[in-house]
């Protein structure tokens, strides 16, 4: 068994004090292993985003640690542990979260030119070989409001993948879209998951999302429920 690529151990994460004192994340252990596709099944509010942002860095617990490649992200200052999420970290938001300014190609550049700079072993992504991949060759000068909700996301998609990720964090994907658009979007993810080989995990509050997972792991009030699948491979 190889090493875990991510890891938490005794997680918690609390939002604010006193009578608005929310305990999101309570404890939470997890190893991610390499390559794998792992959902994070809750209801709305168990934690899922919040579980999402510790894995990527984004948030730093209130207790416990999290580790990225072996690096300990949790006791990283801000600018260091941009460093580390920028070596092989991306993010899908559940909205498309792309620069409203910048065309789908422009978007995708920015993201190829900062992993470029913080990763300069990795191979630049070509915006134009992503756009394709997705669909989109001939979006790449449109700006997003110019983009259908299904288009928005994929331009979402290929920018994650100019990341060059090892680990792909999917923040209900579909969320934002009509079911036949959704599971397109999800194909797509699928197939990408299977052709570049990142771990995936795709936090969802739908165990139809969560089925197409090798490995589900149910959040309950910020805590892994015992009821834990797995499927093998
Ligand atoms: P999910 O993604 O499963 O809906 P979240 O991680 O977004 O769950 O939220 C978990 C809990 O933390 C919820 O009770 C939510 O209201 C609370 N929460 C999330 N973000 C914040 C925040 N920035 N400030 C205060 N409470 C928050
Ligand atoms: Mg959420």
């Amino acid at each position: 068994m190889s090493e875990p690529i991510g890891t938490c151990r005794g997680i918690s994460v609390v939002y604010g004090s006193g009578s608005a004192r929310v305990e999101a994340l309570a404890g939470i252990d997890l190893d991610l292993d390499d390559g794998e596709q792992l959902a994070l099944l809750g209801r709305s509010g168990s934690g899922k985003t919040t579980l999402l942002h510790i894995l990527g860095g984004l948030v730093v617990p209130s207790a416990g640690d999290v580790t990225w490649l072996g690096e300990p992200l949790s006791s990283l200052d801000a600018e260091a542990r941009g460093k580390a999420r920028a070596r092989g970290i991306g993010y899908v938001f559940q909205g498309a979260n792309l620069f409203p300014h910048l065309s789908a190609w422009e978007n995708l550049a920015f993201a190829a030119r900062a992993t470029a700079e913080a990763r300069p072993d990795v191979t630049p992504a070509d915006p134009d070989r992503l756009l394709a991949l997705v669909g989109l060759a001939a979006k790449r000068d449109a700006l997003p409001a110019e983009l259908s909700g299904g288009e928005a996301q994929r331009v979402a998609i290929a920018r994650a993948l100019a990341q060059t990720p090892r680990l792909l964090l999917c923040d209900e994907p579909t969320g934002h879209l009509d079911s036949d658009t959704g599971e397109r979007v999800l194909d797509l993810i699928d197939a990408l998951h299977r052709e570049f080989g990142f771990a995936l995990v795709t936090a969802t509050h739908d165990p139809n999302v969560a089925a197409r997972a090798s490995r589900t792991v149910e959040l309950l009030d910020g805590k892994i429920a015992d009821r834990v699948s797995e499927v093998p491979a």
